[in-house]
């Protein structure tokens, strides 16, 4: 079986090219070809010598990750099914704007947490995902797209929170000068509240965004959307906010899917004004991307329009994130694995 090549420090792939005795720049010229331009086949890296892609293709895996279908919507947003190397299957999406070009990545295959109006965990979970099947959805998203994205949101499928030594790795790659070097600021890691992941990410001495998916603001409605309130609770995980926010200075969002009948009283818009304003924290509302299946629904707009003027009334900050890619289930809570 071939080394994954992505997985191979750049002291191991320095020592694997002095072995052989190549000059030790041509390291450089390798990680530029995967980071800077996306090289997904050795041999479009046409600035090293032919005898040198072959021994490279000979010995290593450059691909963690095959593209098995592709969806797109007319404004550009794909979603892509990539394969596995076990054949196991994630999704990732590709979404351009004016001005941004964000890549919506998974963390995992099938979610743990399974979240009851949400696609992702529907199946189950699977495994977590190796750091360089994590980068390569970047990469090969850059790739087809021949440009690089310049925004990274983990909100894929999967809790990141959950392979936390893996993502961390990944998003060091993506983050570094010397990786793809994408700005910590223009990476969000979405979380639905692991209260020692939080914690640790306020130590990691990174810029990341952090967003909580909180979907209620009383635990009574949490722990029936997000069963991860039973293990910690909404309190504990407003506490590890407020420490990632001192420690980074940076604010943090709450993610706040809205369902018909469920978390669009007056009473939990009042709730999540005061968290907003108690933490100085961001209000993402999500209106429901409806999933085929499963007995949730989203509001009319008149009601989505009457719970954020509650918000606001009450001086909670928040914001209507209006998905794409919904025709093509590329919104949020709508990826899944393929079993
Ligand atoms: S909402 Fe997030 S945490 Fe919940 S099942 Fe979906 S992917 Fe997992």
């Amino acid at each position: 079986m071939k080394t994954p090549l992505k997985s191979q420090s750049t002291e191991n792939l320095r020592s694997w090219f002095e072995n052989r005795h190549h000059p030790r720049y041509r390291v450089g010229q390798l990680l530029e070809w995967i980071y800077r331009h996306w090289a997904i086949e050795f041999d479009a890296m046409s600035n090293l010598p032919k005898a040198l892609r072959n021994e490279l293709a000979g010995h290593f895996d450059l691909n963690s990750v095959q593209s098995v279908d592709c969806r797109g919507e007319k404004d550009g947003t794909r979603k892509t099914l990539y394969r596995l190397r076990d054949g196991e299957t994630v999704e990732t999406v590709w979404i351009p704007s004016p001005r941004r070009r964000t890549v919506c990545l998974s963390t995992q295959v099938g979610c743990p947490i399974r979240c009851p109006f949400c696609a992702s965990g529907r199946d189950g979970f699977v495994r977590d995902l190796a750091p360089d099947e994590i980068v390569d959805q970047v990469i090969h998203e850059a790739a087809r797209e021949e440009e690089a994205p310049n925004r990274i949101v983990v909100m894929g499928i999967g809790e990141p929170l959950l392979n936390y030594e893996n993502v961390i790795e990944a998003l060091n790659v993506i983050n570094a000068p010397g990786g793809m070097g994408i700005g910590a600021r223009r990476i969000t890691i979405s979380t639905c509240g692991i209260v020692p992941g939080i914690r640790r990410l306020s130590k990691e001495g990174k810029q990341w965004n952090l967003s909580v998916s909180l979907h209620a603001p009383d635990s009574e409605t949490r722990s029936v959307l997000v069963p991860a309130e039973n293990r910690y609770p909404l309190e504990e995980v407003l506490e590890a906010c407020q420490v990632y926010r001192d420690r980074t200075g940076r604010q943090v969002t709450f993610e706040y899917t809205l369902l018909k009948g469920i978390n669009d009283s007056q009473k939990q818009a009042f709730q999540l004004a005061s968290i907003s304003r108690e933490l100085d924290a961001k209000i993402n509302l999500i209106p429901y991307n409806p999933v085929a299946g499963l007995p949730f629904e989203c509001p009319d707009d008149g009601a989505i329009e009457e719970f954020v003027g509650n918000v606001e009334e009450k001086r909670g900050k928040i914001t209507v994130r209006r998905e794409k890619g919904g025709s093509i289930d590329a919104a949020c809570g709508q990826l899944r694995r393929r079993p």
